[in-house]
């Protein structure tokens, strides 16, 4: 059974990752301070480690550093705010293995729970692909042979969602929520217009991937086989 250390000092966020965890038949335990959270992952007996990096009396930077330094190599999940793009950068040069931004859906969490069970922590995610698409995680561009292109914010995070739940049709309330956030007046229409700004680039860039509309569900991603 994967056990899993969640460090994370809100407490109705440590919360709901623990009931997720637990949901599927996972062993989750919760702290709600980096000092604590750095002394349980010492024993060693967890196999992921879901650290929020805002935390009281060591910071996730430092509890993942320490870590490492100690040859502890649990894989780390990193948890960031929205808008502490750089944090990403700096989570993984402190050896974390992956980092999500806070708000996130629950099939992208386990996604990267499967994935980073599944790596032990020995390679940083760097790229995900689709069809013939490369999205770049740390030059948040996206490529198709030899052709690239840069992409704003809002299509980079909409088009990571996409591409990290390959499998499924991701409702437009969750592209809202994840992408916009919760306290955003953001519509559908918004999504939809985020949707046409990447099938022109998809286009441009000359990959066969399209994206689909599910009426009244959502959007999923497409490739001739
Ligand atoms: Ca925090």
């Amino acid at each position: 059974m994967l056990r899993v250390l969640i460090v994370e000092d809100e407490v109705r966020l440590a919360e709901a990752l623990g009931q997720i965890i637990t949901e599927q038949k996972y062993q989750a335990e919760v702290v709600y301070d980096g000092e604590t959270g750095l002394d349980y992952a010492r024993s060693g007996q967890y196999d992921l480690i879901i650290l929020d990096v805002m935390l009281p009396k060591r910071n996730g930077f430092e509890v993942v550093r320490k870590l490492r330094e100690e040859k502890i190599a649990t894989p780390v999940l990193l948890l960031t705010a929205r808008d502490e793009v750089s944090d990403k950068v700096r989570g993984l040069d402190c050896g974390a293995d992956d980092y999500m931004t806070k708000p996130f859906a629950p099939e992208e969490l386990l996604a990267r729970l499967r994935a980073l069970s599944r790596r032990q922590g020995d390679v940083v995610l760097e790229e995900l692909t689709f069809g013939d698409l490369k999205l770049n995680l740390s030059a948040y561009s996206l490529s198709c042979g030899t052709r690239s292109v840069h992409l704003g914010y809002k299509e980079f995070e909409i088009l990571r969602l996409l591409m990290s739940n390959p499998q499924m049709v991701m409702p437009k309330e969750s592209i809202l929520t994840r992408v916009w956030g919760t306290e955003s007046d953001a519509e559908d229409n918004n999504v939809e217009a985020y949707m046409s700004f990447l099938r022109k680039k998809f286009h441009y860039l000359g990959s066969k991937v399209t994206i689909g509309t599910v009426r009244k569900v959502g959007y999923r991603l497409e490739a001739p086989l």
